[in-house]
């Protein structure tokens, strides 16, 4: 028997909507593996789903989808993963791998796609069952807990980073610093660029200054936009211009505010699943030949290169533990913003010390 966090109708968490369930082992199907979970990281997609914030397809559900675990139990079919092996499970559970956009190599485009934690049971169990093909290698420099928050924030912000097409020594701009931002810098900053965040927050301003930030300051918003006082690029005590900016922070008034930071031929990555109307702006913010786009999901490319570079770099994550019997109490947290750094949960004992 394994024990399982399951959502059975979703409700504010300071009701305590999770309720601890036991259910016989899952047995992994053809192609698939079993993993027996060491750590999970919480979200604040676990929050929407809990809450239901987003349309939950499946009642009851294990939500989760930031797993680190040990493989125990391979299904017919599976090549390339032993038993024994450390293996991650990440938000892409699994693409059709038939329609157009799978096709075309789009998978994270997916038209039929299915997520872990929403469509199948995800990390806050001892036991997951994963298509083989979609779990990522966990590089023994990391801790499991350290791993986790790893295979979200870490890889969309990855993505963002490709998709920014942000080059070796150019001048990254961020907007926002929550948990992908503080990832993706160290990320930029071994890449040997210079970075700048835009972030209202004095705590973050500072974290991002230790974190190598040569610049930390809020956003300059346009007339008419709530909020601090503008500080333009280019002009005293603002920044020089960037070559590249990625958005984090779900605004829509910061759109035009980075379409200004950043130089002919530069590009806007937009990293968020939902945002504010964008306000109208003049054609000469876009003119240039400046690019934006948005950025949704993640492909398997994405978490295996950010997982090995994460390892090369090494990339460290503030983590809160907390012990598998508070699921709960660990999302109220990140709901009253009491958790400092990424919250995860330490599922069991991990097999063995990885950090030597
Ligand atoms: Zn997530
Ligand atoms: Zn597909």
């Amino acid at each position: 028997m394994v024990r399982a966090w399951l959502l059975h109708r979703p409700a504010d968490v300071a009701g305590q909507p999770l309720v601890l369930a036991e259910s016989p082992e899952p047995r992994p199907g053809p192609g698939q593996v079993r993993l027996r979970i060491e750590a999970c990281g919480v979200c604040r997609t676990d929050l929407h789903t809990v809450e239901g914030d987003l349309d939950l397809p499946v009642l009851p559900i294990v939500p989760g989808h930031q797993v680190v675990g040990v493989v125990d139990a391979v299904g017919a079919g599976v090549e390339g993963v032993r038993r024994g092996e450390r293996r991650g499970v990440y938000w892409l559970y699994q693409a059709c791998g038939r329609c157009g956009p799978c096709r075309r190599g789009e998978e994270n485009l997916c038209e039929r796609p299915e997520f872990t934690g929403l469509h199948r049971n995800g990390g806050y169990a001892e036991a997951i069952v994963a298509p083989a093909a979609f779990t990522v290698p966990i590089p023994d420099t990391f801790s499991a807990v350290e791993a986790a928050p790893l295979l979200c924030a870490g890889v969309i912000g990855y993505r963002s980073l490709r998709l920014s097409r942000l080059r070796r020594g150019e001048r990254l701009a961020l907007f926002g610093f929550g948990a992908s931002a503080h990832l993706v810098i160290q990320v930029a900053r071994y890449w040997g660029c210079d970075v700048v965040v835009y972030t209202r927050s004095p705590a973050h301003q500072r974290l991002a200054r230790t974190l190598g930030a040569t610049w930390a300051g809020p956003a300059p918003l346009g007339p008419g936009a709530s909020g601090a006082e503008p500080v333009a690029p280019s002009q005293p005590g603002g920044p020089p211009e960037a070559d590249r900016a990625i958005i984090f922070a779900p605004a829509g008034e910061l759109v035009p505010a980075a379409l200004r930071a950043v130089r002919p031929g530069g590009t806007v990555a937009i990293n968020a699943i939902h945002m504010t109307d964008i306000p109208s702006f003049p054609y000469r913010l876009i003119y240039g030949e400046r690019t934006l786009l948005s950025v949704a999901n993640v492909t398997r490319r994405d978490a295996e290169e950010f997982m090995r570079l994460a390892a090369e770099i090494p990339v460290r994550t503030e983590v809160r533990v907390y012990p598998f019997s508070e699921a709960n109490l660990a999302l109220r947290d990140l709901k009253s913003g009491a958790v400092g750094g990424a919250a995860v949960l330490a599922v069991a004992q991990e097999t063995q010390s990885r950090k030597g």
